[in-house]
């Protein structure tokens, strides 16, 4: 017999920030099952694994019981949906629960993505779909563990009834686990409504919660811009670094944290070019690959306008005060980019050469249309004395040893024996990756087939994304050739 889930939730949100939600209850699912439950998270959260992997967590995570000291409400947001404001979006489909205190003593927020329509849910049905759902979940633990600050899946279930998108598909509940959802849409929210106390309590509630050092600063608002800036370029940095595409960063779906949020029409790049985009609603290329780093500006700049009058009394000061701020953007997400790019061809070391070596890596890959992951994968491979693994990924070969013995030459100056780099890059280069066919191969059969074997296997090798496991060769190799390109809709 299992004991009743205990939460001790601890809800600073609803208690601090009225006039940020509203609240409401969770629709009532009819025959819900559990996809997938995260045991070593609920761990991490403090939670008893044991007791919520059983019926009495199907019923919390399917919204049909609220758990001890829950106060279910859905948050107001506004936001700029690819360059047009929507003063008024808010959680149209998710509630959130309450928050908990973690084992890193974090606060994290608890919330259910699916349960029904809101006081925000507009036009909308409030609900969402087993592949979607499933498709955050797989994403979202792929991230964390190649090491980018993420919200993380809890649990998913199926509702047992339909939604009704194209065609009916089966509905599903995904509990999602934030360090919190305020975004920058949360603060145009408060700004569109002309309430400058509104913007003030809410700036003093995300200081305290997420950068509290900023408090003691001289211009405290002016430290927090700052400080968000500095989580969002290193986010954004680590986005490229991997050639994870977003899809869809409105300002609605940028946290104020530095967590990435939202999976909808997200994918990773395979063929290196930077003008990728794989969101079938992106079809002026907005938010393309390469566009990211200035979509993080853009964004911010959205945020710096809702802090303008927290930030001096005199409107042209906090201006110019906010420029400097946002002028400083781009060399620090160039940094946190070089950084990361640096290690992945194994230096430690900054020599002021490497930008261009790494550029013209990029470039040549670029020509070739050679696979993202693998060329910087198996790069480690020839410090192991085996160049052709990587070598034959290029159209033209001589271009890329013409490029490593630079590379090589580069290297000497580090003076690291070869094995300890070429080790150091495998833990920065993953070997597996959410192959765009394997994810769509594992959501098809989960939602198609009530079949999670494929969606439990994928998750397994995305948990460990740097170990090459044996037997797993078909989850590091890129789709076959095809002529379609591949396209994602957002997860609505
Ligand atoms: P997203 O594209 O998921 O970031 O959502 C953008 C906005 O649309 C948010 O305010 C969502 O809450 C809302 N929304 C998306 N899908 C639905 C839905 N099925 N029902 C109600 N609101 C939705
Ligand atoms: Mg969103």
């Amino acid at each position: 017999m299992n004991s009743q889930p205990q939460f001790n939730f601890d809800n600073s949100y609803a208690r601090s920030l009225e006039g940020f939600f509203e609240f409401c209850p969770a629709e009532r699912a009819v025959a819900p099952t559990l996809l997938q439950f995260n045991h070593a998270l609920a761990k991490e959260l403090r939670l008893d694994p044991m007791a919520l992997d059983s019926e009495a967590g199907l019923a919390i995570f399917s919204g049909n019981a609220t758990p001890e000291g829950a106060q279910t409400l859905a948050q107001a947001y506004a936001g700029h949906q690819f360059g047009g404001f929507s003063p008024q979006l808010g959680d149209g489909r998710a509630l959130l629960l309450g928050e908990v205190i973690d084992t890193q003593q974090q606060r994290r927020d608890i919330q259910l993505k699916g349960s029904g329509r809101t006081p925000f849910s507009r036009g909308g049905d409030g609900k969402a779909a087993v592949g979607p759902v499933l498709r955050e979940y797989l994403i979202g633990e792929a991230m964390h563990a190649l090491g980018v600050p993420t919200t993380r899946a809890l649990a998913a279930v199926a509702t047992g009834t339909d939604v009704y998108r194209e065609r009916p598909l089966p509905g599903a509940i995904l509990t999602r686990v934030s360090a919190s959802h305020i975004r920058v849409g949360t603060f145009q929210y408060g700004a569109a409504r002309g309430d400058v106390d509104k913007v003030r309590k809410l700036a003093d509630y995300a200081i305290e919660r997420h950068y509290p050092e900023t408090a003691d600063a001289k211009n405290p608002y002016l430290a927090f811009f700052a400080a968000v800036t500095d989580a969002q370029a290193a986010l954004i940095a680590r986005w490229m670094n991997i050639g994870f595409i977003h899809g869809v960063m409105n300002t609605d779906n940028m946290t104020i944290s530095g967590e990435t949020i939202d999976y909808g029409p997200c994918a990773f790049m395979d063929n290196y070019s930077p003008e990728t985009v794989f969101s079938s609603i992106d079809q002026h290329g907005r938010y393309a690959y390469a566009k990211q780093p200035e979509i993080l500006i853009w964004n911010l700049a959205r945020l710096a306008e809702t802090l303008i009058p927290l930030v001096d009394p005199e409107k042209e000061r906090a201006i110019e005060l906010l420029t400097e701020t946002i002028e400083c953007i781009q060399p620090l997400y160039e940094s946190y980019w070089l950084t990361g790019m640096r290690s992945k061809i194994g230096l430690s070391t900054e020599n002021e050469n490497d930008q261009q070596l790494i550029n013209n890596l990029l470039k040549l890959m670029n020509e070739g249309s050679v696979d993202f992951t693998l060329v910087f994968r198996r790069l480690s491979q020839t410090l192991r004395g085996d160049s052709d693994a990587v070598r034959n990924l290029f159209e033209n070969p001589n271009a890329f040893d013409t490029w490593a013995q630079g590379w090589h030459k580069r290297l000497e100056q580090e003076g690291v024996v070869a094995e300890n780099t070429a080790q150091a890059m495998d833990r920065v280069n993953p070997i597996y990756i959410p192959r765009n066919h394997k994810v769509e191969e594992a959501l098809a059969a989960a939602s198609d087939e009530k079949d999670m074997t494929p969606f439990s296997k994928l998750l397994t090798v995305l948990c460990h994304p740097f170990d090459e496991v044996a037997g797993n060769e078909t989850f590091a190799e890129p789709a076959p050739a095809t002529n379609i390109p591949y396209q994602t809709f957002c997860g609505t």
